[in-house]
């Protein structure tokens, strides 16, 4: 076989991005399949976004995921955006299809995976409060609903972008969304499946807060996750086990997403044991 130098190129556009530990994960990922692929962190400021996907065009990269600030303003310079990434309105990843650049967004389906997988728990008919309305919110409210959700419930402290997340995706998805407003302690009944907070409390500095839940009513069996990642042990996770309730990581949503990412882009399944050590190491967590 003649020798092949050239690597396959994927990576990641944010601002800031320095502290993005995704390609630390994927590159032990592609090694670990003996594959010639870089993933590249790269700073792009909003205003140099164009340029920066033309650049993907030239090089003919592989695939991309994006994050904060371009979630959003990606879609407008991508060739299709893959129906479920449309009703969430941000894209995570990009994959290629011949020359056309295609948006997908793996956050809400990394968590599904995360609690189907890690948690052993199908959302289908299953009744959930997420806590949140926020992009990480959405993501996972969209493919809960397309999962087939039975009851989806939306609490967010301002009424304004909690209403219209749950009628939007309502009307998008035709799954039965409502809204909460969040004043005080939210009270979980014992109804509820599964329990998420897709706020950022707790998140890196924060990491002594803790949603304003109550979940003493709760059924034993409900199940208690955290999007946070950044610690991934959260004083709303301490609580729930304290109680007794199972619960779920952020970390496994980030590893799930990232898989997903891997698979979209190289047709391969990767092994996932080594994309979360090496994130456990890459956040300097005990492995
Ligand atoms: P956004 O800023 O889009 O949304 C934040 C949400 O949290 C809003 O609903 C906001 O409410 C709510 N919130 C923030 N602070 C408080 C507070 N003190 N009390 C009540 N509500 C609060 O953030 P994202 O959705 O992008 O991210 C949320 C979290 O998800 C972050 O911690 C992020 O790191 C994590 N994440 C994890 C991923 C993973 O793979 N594990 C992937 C993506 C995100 P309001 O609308 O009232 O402002």
């Amino acid at each position: 076989m003649p020798a092949n130098f050239k690597a396959e190129l994927v990576g990641c556009f944010g601002q800031p991005v320095a502290e993005n530990p995704t390609g630390a994960m994927q590159e032990a990922a592609f090694r670990a399949l003996g594959l010639n692929w870089r993933y590249l962190t790269v700073e792009v400021p909003p205003e140099k976004l164009r340029d920066a996907i033309l650049g993907v065009r030239a090089f003919g990269m592989r695939g991309l995921n994006l994050t904060i600030p371009h979630k959003v303003a990606v879609i407008e310079h991508l060739d299709r955006v893959a129906p479920d990434a449309a009703i969430i309105g941000a894209v995570n990843t990009v994959r290629r299809e011949g020359d056309r650049l295609i948006g997908e967004n793996t956050d809400g389906k990394g968590f599904l995976r995360a609690v189907r997988t890690a948690a052993g728990v199908d959302p289908r008919n299953r009744r959930v409060v997420v806590l949140g309305a926020g992009g990480a919110a959405r993501a996972i409210l969209t493919e809960l609903a397309l999962a087939g959700a039975a009851d989806l419930l939306v609490v967010n402290r301002s009424a304004g972008r909690g209403e219209a997340v749950a009628a939007e995706l309502a009307a998008k998805t035709k799954a039965c969304i409502r809204f909460h407003l969040w004043r005080g302690v939210y009270a979980v009944g014992d109804d509820t499946d599964v329990l998420v907070n897709a706020t950022s409390i707790g998140l890196y500095p924060d990491v002594d807060s803790m949603p304003p839940v109550d979940f003493r009513a709760a059924h034993p069996g409900m199940l208690v996750c955290d999007v946070v990642f950044n610690p991934p042990e959260t004083p709303f996770l301490a609580a729930a086990r304290k109680q007794g309730l199972p619960t779920l990581d952020g970390l496994g949503m980030l590893v799930y997403q990232g898989v997903i990412g891997f698979e979209l882009w190289t047709g391969q399944k990767p092994l996932e044991a080594v994309m979360t050590q090496a994130l456990r190491q890459a956040l300097g967590l005990p492995g």
